[in-house]
């Protein structure tokens, strides 16, 4: 028998947690995760990839579940050492374990690897059981718009030091994706996308997750040419995030915070959009035209949980 593909859009803590269920819920299942590189960041002449490790380390079991990112049993003398010499930036934490990750990333992109390439080597290690793919190989880096509070000017700072440092707080105008013109899907992607038989989109962040991911060029049109149903989930629910800070994004782009608002965000796919079903909590209702509005359990707080979720979506792509 031809096993079952899956393809999944994901960025990280939430579409890491997404695809453990698609794995439990199709253990025979091949998956390809499509990951969000736009949070890329050099941080002390280190490439750091958030989303991608995220994944990796959630997978491969390695996470910090408490945490939700970077390392189990993680310590912190290189950062406590950087920050005695006072070297910037100190307020992005790497902890020693992680920094191994990001030493061994840089050496091989340094010796002319494509991030794809790296993501796989990286990924012998931890076997996260999917195929773990960067939306493109090229540098993508999304960037806020924020108001410089000394000069009243608009001025554009990278997406991390937007999260990290300012904890989204700081109003922004919108997101740029730094390098966006000159990148392609990475190797691998729209093959996934044309041999697929659901394509899903993880309860991801739908501006800064999502949609850099889809920001990337030929990327929308090769999810949108696959012969499989592309069904979402909200990551709304009751009018609220589950966790993080999407609310702060959405408004950027005019997305009304609701699981309604993100699914006509995205919209049907009969008319441009990128949904053939939507899915949304049970206690929410969403009226998207065009698209099957679906209301299930939404909440990733057990494993059995999780898996039901990702097999909820599975019935709603027809597999
Ligand atoms: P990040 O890159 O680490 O910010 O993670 P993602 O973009 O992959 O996911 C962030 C989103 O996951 C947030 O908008 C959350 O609302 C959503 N999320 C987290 N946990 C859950 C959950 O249990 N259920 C749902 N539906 N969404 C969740
Ligand atoms: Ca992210």
């Amino acid at each position: 028998m031809v096993c079952m593909r899956i393809v999944v859009v994901a960025g990280g803590v939430g579409g890491a947690r997404f695809l453990r269920g698609v794995l439990a819920a199709e253990p025979g299942a091949e998956v390809t995760a499509v990951v969000n590189t736009g949070d890329d960041v050099t941080m002390h002449g280190l490439r750091v990839c958030p989303d991608l490790d995220t994944v990796m380390y959630t997978l491969g079991d390695g996470i910090d579940p408490g945490r939700g990112w970077g390392r189990r049993d993680e310590t912190w003398t290189v950062k406590s050492e950087l920050a005695a010499y006072g070297a910037e930036p100190t307020w992005f934490g790497l902890g020693d374990r992680d920094l191994a990750t990001h030493l061994v990333r840089t050496r091989m992109l340094d010796a002319g690897y494509p991030l794809s390439q790296v993501t796989a080597a990286l990924a012998e290690r931890w076997q996260p059981g999917v195929t773990l793919l960067p939306m493109s190989d090229q540098r993508v880096e999304t960037h806020v718009v924020v108001t410089d509070p000394d000069t009243g000017r608009p001025q554009a700072i990278h997406f991390q030091e937007w999260w990290v440092r300012h904890r989204a707080a700081l109003d922004a105008s919108a997101f740029v994706q730094v390098g966006v013109d000159e990148a392609r899907p990475a190797p691998g992607v729209l093959e996934a996308f044309a041999a697929a038989d659901a394509v899903l989109l993880a309860p991801s962040n739908p501006v800064v997750s999502v949609g850099t991911v889809l920001g990337v060029p030929g990327l929308r049109e090769g999810l949108l040419a696959s012969p499989a149903r592309v069904v979402g989930l909200s990551p709304i629910v009751g009018g609220d995030v589950v966790r993080g800070m999407a609310d702060r994004c959405l408004p950027v782009v005019g997305v009304e915070v609701s699981a309604e608002g993100v699914g006509r965000h995205y919209g049907s796919r009969a008319d441009g959009g990128l949904l053939d079903a939507w899915l949304v909590h049970e206690t929410d209702r969403a009226d998207v035209p065009g698209v099957d509005v679906r209301a299930v359990p939404l909440l990733m707080d057990s494993p059995e949980a999780t898996a039901a979720m990702a097999r909820a979506a599975l019935d709603a792509a027809g597999v």
